[in-house]
């Protein structure tokens, strides 16, 4: 799974939204998440983000990330 993370808060740019191939972004207030279970891993929205704020899971420290893209992505 891919995470969004603090360099997305107040990031103009959606293009990761639009080439994601199963619409799992959700808006926040003043940043993207990504739904943990409906994202497929696929990777294309990692090169498309200008903040360079979406990372996989698979990084270390990456547990506050998991949380709050899943936190904020079940509001909806
Ligand atoms: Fe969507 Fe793929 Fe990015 Fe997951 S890795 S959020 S499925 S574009």
């Amino acid at each position: 799974t891919y995470v969004v993370t603090e360099n997305c808060v107040a990031c103009k740019y959606t293009d990761c939204v639009e080439v994601c191939p199963v619409d799992c972004f959700y808006e926040g207030e003043n940043f993207l998440v990504i739904h943990p279970d409906e994202c497929i891993d696929c990777g294309v929205c990692e090169p498309e983000c200008p903040a360079d704020a979406i990372r996989p899971d698979t990084e270390p420290d990456m547990e506050k990330w998991v949380e709050f893209n899943r936190k904020y992505s079940e509001i909806w």
